[in-house]
C-alpha cells in the first residue's frame, strides 16, 4: 500500500467539501415519541432551533427546549390531550414571542399575550420574541433618576433609580407582594409603565391583587401579565420573560418601566420541573445546573438604556420567598447576587406589627444613591445609623432598670423613627410629606409624644393645610436648603406650641 501524501488528504477533503449537498429532505416535520406532564419529545425534527415554536395536529403550540442527538424535547404550551405517539409536528421557524403594544395597558393576559380579563381582543403593535439579548455595556446609562415607592422606610434608606434591580425577599405573608403593589400606586401621574408578572400564584390571589390596582386607579397604567398554580410548567416558566419583552418594547420606545416579578421561587421551581421532565441532570437542591442562568438572563434585561438606544428604562423588582428567614438557600443567594440590593422583610418584625417589616439592617440598595433626590438625601441624613444604634442599645437596655438621661433619649428617639416607619397600605407618601417628616424626626419633634403616628397625620395635615408653598417647593424642586429646613423646624415647633 502506497503513502498518501498530505497534498492527496487535503484535496480528498476539499472534494469532500465541495461534494457536500444539505439534505433537503423534509425536516419541517416530525413525530411525537412520547408525550406527558406538559412536555413532549419528538423525532425528526433535525434542524428546529432551541426557542423555536413548534405546532402540533391539534394546534397546541410548544417550545424546543433541549436538543439532543436524535430528537428534541418540548415545553408544551397547551393541554396534551390529544397529542399521543406519531402526532405530527410541524416547525414555524419563529421563536416564541408575544405580541406587543400599547393596547395591553390595563389589561390582563396569560404568559402568552392572550386577553384573560374578558374586555375583548388587544390590537398589538408589534411581536416581541420573549428571550431577547440584554442590551449591552455601550447602550446602557447609569442609573440617577429615582424611582420612588412612596414607601418612607425604603425611599429614606434604600432608594431604588430608573433601571435598577432592587429584590423584595422574605418568608411568606411579610408583605412581599404589598410593597411592589404599593410602589405601582405610587407610580401614578409619574409617567411610568408598569407590568406585574404573577408567576405560580392562585389565581384568586391575582384577582385580588388586579382588584386594588383597579381600586387605586393604577390599572390604566399597568399590565398584569399571569401564569397561575393551575397552569402548566412551562406557561409559568415563560411568563416573566414575556413580561419582559412587553417592557422591552415600551422601553426602546423611550418609556420608563417597572416590572414586578411575583415570584421567581416559583419560577424556579417550575423550571426544575421542566428539566427534570427533559431528563437534565439534578444539581444542588435538586435544580439543574443552569438555574443561575435562568435568571440572570431575566434580569440583566433591565436596565437604563441611552438616548442613542432608545432612552428607556425598566426597574425591575424581583420577588424570592425564603424558607425560615434562610437567605443562604440556593434560589436566594443566586438572585441576591444578581440584583442591586435587596429589601430584606423579616416575619418577627411583620407580626410585631412593624409593617412594612423592613430589617434596616440586612437591607441594601448598591446604585440608588445617586438616583435619591438632594432633598430625600439631605433629609434622611443619619437616619440608618441613628436606627442600627437604637437597635443595638434596644437590646443591651432590655434588662436595666435605671437609664441614664442620655440614653433614654436616645431610645426614645429611636422608638419614635421605628413607629414613623410604619406605613398603612395603599397609602403612599409623597416627596415632602416624607422630607418633613424626616426633618421633624431628626428635630426630635415625635420623641415626646404618645401617639407617633397620630401626630405625624396631624402635623402633614398642619403643613398642608397652611404651609402649602413647602410642600410644593419639596415636590417640584426636590431640593432642601438650610432655609428651608428651618422653616419647616419652625412650623413643627408651631404646631408643637398649639397642640
Ligand atoms: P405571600 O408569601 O403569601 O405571597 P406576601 O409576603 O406577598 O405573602 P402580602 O400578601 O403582601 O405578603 O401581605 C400579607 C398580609 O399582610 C396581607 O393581608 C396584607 O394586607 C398585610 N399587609 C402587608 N403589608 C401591610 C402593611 N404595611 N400594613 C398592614 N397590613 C399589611
Ligand atoms: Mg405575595
Amino acid at each position: 500500500m502506497g503513502q498518501i501524501s498530505s497534498n492527496e488528504i487535503i484535496s480528498i477533503i476539499k472534494s469532500e467539501i465541495e461534494d457536500f449537498e444539505i439534505d433537503k429532505s423534509a425536516k419541517e416535520t416530525g413525530s411525537v415519541i412520547w408525550v406527558g406532564d406538559g412536555i413532549a419529545t419528538v423525532y425528526g425534527l433535525d434542524d428546529a432551533m432551541y426557542g423555536e415554536i413548534v405546532v402540533f395536529e391539534n394546534g397546541v403550540r410548544a417550545m424546543v427546549q433541549d436538543i439532543r442527538e436524535n430528537e428534541i424535547g418540548c415545553i408544551l404550551f397547551g393541554k396534551d390531550t390529544g397529542i399521543k405517539e406519531g402526532t405530527v409536528v410541524t416547525r414555524t421557524k419563529k421563536r416564541a414571542g408575544i405580541p406587543v403594544g400599547e393596547e395591553f395597558l390595563g389589561r390582563v393576559i396569560d404568559a402568552l399575550g392572550s386577553p384573560i380579563d374578558g374586555k375583548g381582543e388587544i390590537k398589538s403593535a408589534d411581536y416581541r420574541p420573549v428571550e431577547e439579548p440584554a442590551p449591552g455595556i455601550v447602550d446602557r446609562k447609569s442609573v440617577d433618576v429615582p424611582l420612588e415607592t412612596g414607601i418612607l422606610a425604603i425611599d429614606s434608606m434604600f432608594p431604588i433609580g430608573r433601571g435598577q434591580r432592587e429584590l423584595i425577599i422574605g418568608d411568606r405573608q411579610t408583605g412581599k407582594t404589598s410593597i411592589a403593589l404599593d410602589t405601582i400606586i405610587n407610580q401614578k401621574g409619574k409617567d411610568v409603565i408598569c407590568i406585574y408578572v404573577a408567576i405560580g400564584q392562585k389565581a384568586s390571589s391575582v384577582a385580588h391583587i388586579v382588584s386594588t390596582l383597579k381600586k387605586n386607579d393604577a390599572l390604566d397604567y399597568t399590565i398584569v401579565v399571569t401564569s397561575t398554580a393551575s397552569d402548566p410548567a412551562p406557561l409559568q416558566y415563560i411568563a416573566p420573560y414575556s413580561g419582559t419583552a412587553l417592557g422591552e418594547y415600551f422601553m426602546y420606545k423611550g418609556k420608563d418601566v417597572l416590572i414586578v416579578y411575583d415570584d421567581l421561587s416559583k419560577h424556579a421551581v417550575a423550571y426544575r420541573a421542566i428539566s427534570l421532565l427533559l431528563e437534565r441532570s439534578p444539581g444542588r437542591e435538586a435544580y439543574p445546573g443552569d438555574v443561575f442562568y435562568l435568571h440572570s438572563r431575566l434580569l440583566e434585561r433591565s436596565a437604563r438604556i441611552t438616548e442613542q438606544a432608545g432612552g428607556g428604562s425598566i426597574t425591575a423588582l424581583p420577588i424570592i420567598e425564603t424558607q425560615d428567614g434562610d437567605v443562604s438557600a440556593y434560589i436566594p443567594t443566586n438572585v441576591i447576587s444578581i440584583t442591586d440590593g435587596q429589601i430584606f422583610l423579616e416575619s418577627n418584625l411583620f407580626f410585631a406589627g412593624q409593617r412594612p417589616a423592613v430589617n434596616v439592617g440586612l437591607s441594601v440598595s448598591r446604585v440608588g444613591g445617586a438616583a435619591q433626590t438632594k432633598a430625600m438625601k439631605k433629609a434622611a441624613g443619619s437616619i440608618r445609623i441613628d436606627l442600627a444604634q437604637y437597635r443595638e442599645m434596644e437590646v443591651f437596655t432590655q434588662f436595666a432598670s435605671d437609664l441614664d438621661e442620655g440614653t433614654k433619649a436616645s431610645l426614645k428617639y429611636g422608638r419614635s423613627l421605628m413607629e414613623l416607619l410604619k406605613q398603612p397600605l395603599s397609602k403612599p407618601m409623597s416627596l415632602a410629606q416624607q422630607v418633613i417628616t424626616l426633618v421633624c424626626a431628626t428635630h426630635k419633634v415625635f420623641a415626646e409624644v404618645e401617639d407617633v403616628k397620630k401626630y405625624q397625620g396631624e402635623l402633614l395635615e398642619y403643613f398642608e393645610d397652611k404651609y402649602g408653598d413647602i410642600i410644593s417647593r419639596i415636590n417640584n424642586e426636590k431640593i432642601l436648603d438650610d432655609d428651608l429646613k428651618r422653616r419647616i423646624e419652625d412650623v413643627a415647633d408651631e404646631f408643637a406650641g398649639k397642640s
